[in-house]
């Protein structure tokens, strides 16, 4: 369990005016035509830039986007990031398109309180993966006190993330957690914390590899763990199931056997899929038993069977934890798993259940399936919120200000 860290709630707010405030946003949103596609992650931190610019701070956004590789590549500046910032924000918010050195310091001097600036993408600077301390000294020549709200960037240790709060605390300033990383903590606390039981979660996406920690996680709290997309497969395979050339870790085969035997009855694997002769697009797919696959066939999607016996188990459940879609998603011929799970989730949110729901392509099936606003909770992040399931830690949120025993005791403990 990390140690409780301070939110923007936990601070006197009068402390931030006339203070250059540097807030680490996850502005890693995507583009098309050089213009924002999608603001809902823009969306989620404006609570916390109201709340900045009500508190007479200068507000200095930075963030990363896309991943330039630590050399300008103007394909990836934040400029459509800040015009669309700027029309969601009733403070006067500009771009500087510099991220570091004597430019931004002297653009901050010249803020006036309560204004928003937002920087260059800090990707476009080797040091900032590379969590060099030089960078995040540069900005913190500058910078009073330091928020995180990029919940999506808090499992990776950058120079904008640990190394700012490290370097903002060192010259005294406060480094605390933003109202959206606040709220994505109390979420995912509740959940796994003290969950309301029956507790369901549901895992898939494409390899097994790298959510074997998260299975076993959830494992040790849920009644009921069901498994879909590609890392079904695995099992399948583990479990001596013909799974064609459909897409297995034959790695993760022994690790899948062993949880397979420790889970017992708990865990739920799919019973049919929908299959196909290749990925080809216009080839036709077919629903079969899980036993009737043939060695020449791809597994695209769960069978309508598992998804009747995953949506009943869902109805029951008083808590849900939603992470990877069902099968290959972006395909039509596949959609149909994930789509039927999307919908069986929001229908448990509506009989009273907390769902909470983690992951890029998983959020983006709930977004297409037009139930986003009947969810609980719509995790920002991909990376970190498995982090969390997983029980670790999270960098960028250690590096934080501690919370004093004394202080309001709500909100990020996890
Ligand atoms: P999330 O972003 O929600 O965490 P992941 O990134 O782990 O989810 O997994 C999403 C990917 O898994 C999608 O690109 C999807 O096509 C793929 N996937 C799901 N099921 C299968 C399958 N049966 N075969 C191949 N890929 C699959
Ligand atoms: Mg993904």
């Amino acid at each position: 369990m990390p140690s409780p860290r301070k939110t923007l709630q936990d601070l006197d707010l009068d402390l931030l005016a006339g203070t250059a405030v540097a807030l680490r946003a996850d502005f890693n949103v995507p583009l098309d035509g050089g213009r924002v596609a999608d603001a809902a992650r823009i969306e989620r931190t404006i609570p916390t830039i109201d709340l900045l610019v009500e508190s007479g701070a200068k507000v200095v956004v930075l963030s990363h986007l896309g991943r330039p590789g630590g050399r300008l590549r103007p394909e990836f500046t934040l400029r459509p990031v800040a015009d669309c910032l700027g029309a969601l924000v009733e403070a006067p918010a500009a771009f500087l398109p510099h991220v570091d050195g004597a430019e931004v310091r002297d653009a901050v001097a010249g803020m006036a309180d309560g204004s928003v600036l937002v920087l260059e993408n800090t990707r476009f600077l080797p040091g900032e993966t590379a969590c060099d301390p030089g960078l995040a000294a540069d900005w913190a020549s500058w910078a009073s006190h330091f928020v995180l709200d990029a919940f999506g960037t808090a499992h990776r240790a950058h120079a904008s993330t640990v190394g700012l709060a490290r370097a903002v605390r060192q010259k005294e300033g406060e480094a605390v957690a933003g109202l959206l990383v606040a709220e994505e903590l109390s979420a995912l606390g509740c959940v796994l914390g003290k969950p309301r039981r029956p507790f369901a979660a549901v895992v898939g996406g494409a390899k097994i590899s790298g959510k074997i920690d998260v299975i076993e996680a959830l494992l040790a709290r849920v009644d009921v763990l069901m498994v879909g997309g590609a890392m079904a497969n695995t099992f399948l395979l583990a479990m001596g199931i013909e799974t064609g050339a459909s897409l297995v870790e034959p790695d993760s085969a022994e690790a899948a056997r062993r949880i397979l035997k420790a889970a017992g009855p708990r865990l739920v694997l799919p019973v049919d899929c929908v299959v196909a002769p290749s990925l080809t697009p216009g080839v036709e797919a077919r629903s079969v038993d899980r036993s009737a696959v043939t060695d020449q066939e791809t597994i695209g999607d769960v069978g309508p069977v598992t998804t009747e016996v995953f949506g009943r188990c869902l109805a029951d459940a008083a808590t849900v934890i939603w992470n990877g879609p069902m099968g290959i998603f972006e395909k039509s011929a596949f959609a149909n798993g994930t789509r039927a799970l999307a919908i069986s989730v929001a229908e448990a949110a509506e009989a009273g259940a907390t769902v909470v729901i983690g992951g890029g392509d998983s959020v983006a099936a709930v977004g297409s399936a037009g139930v986003a606003n009947r969810i609980t909770h719509i995790s920002t992040g991909g990376g970190a919120f498995l982090d969390l399931v997983a029980g670790k830690t999270l960098p960028a949120l250690e590096a934080l200000s501690e919370r004093t025993p004394a202080g309001n005791s709500q909100g990020a403990e996890v």
